[in-house]
């Protein structure tokens, strides 16, 4: 799979769900952290994933885990109320963890439930 070019000027391209897919590159209008699910407490249930908004699209199955990928999370906290372990947490320091790549592989994809 070919890797996205990174340029200084790609913050600029983040406006639209496709595009921070493609550059991997969070909006940096969004002034809240993302969120993250614990996933031990988590019980699989994807209530979360079908409240997130479509046109922000953060949050996938990805193998036997329910998780959220930052970069695509506005913070917005539509998923919070509904999860009923209350296991979604805000993630401030979500640029020290890399999202693994088999993460990267959900949006866009077949499997993608906001496509
Ligand atoms: S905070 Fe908003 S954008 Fe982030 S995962 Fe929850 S519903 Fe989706
Ligand atoms: S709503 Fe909570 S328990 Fe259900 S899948 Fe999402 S994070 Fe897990």
């Amino acid at each position: 799979m070919a890797v996205p070019m990174v340029s200084p000027t790609m913050n600029k391209m983040t406006g639209t769900r496709t595009e921070r897919i493609e550059t991997h590159e969070r909006n940096p209008k969004w002034k809240l952290a993302p969120m993250r699910i614990e996933m031990s407490e988590c019980i699989n249930c994807d209530a979360c994933l079908r409240h997130c908004p479509p046109q922000l699209g953060a949050i996938f199955n990805v193998g036997a885990d329910v998780v959220i990928i930052p970069e695509l999370c506005s913070g917005c906290d539509k998923c919070l109320p509904v999860c009923p372990v209350n296991c979604i947490y805000p993630f401030p320091d979500w640029e020290d963890s890399q999202v693994p790549a088999e993460w990267w592989e959900q949006p866009l994809s077949d499997n993608d439930p906001y496509d």
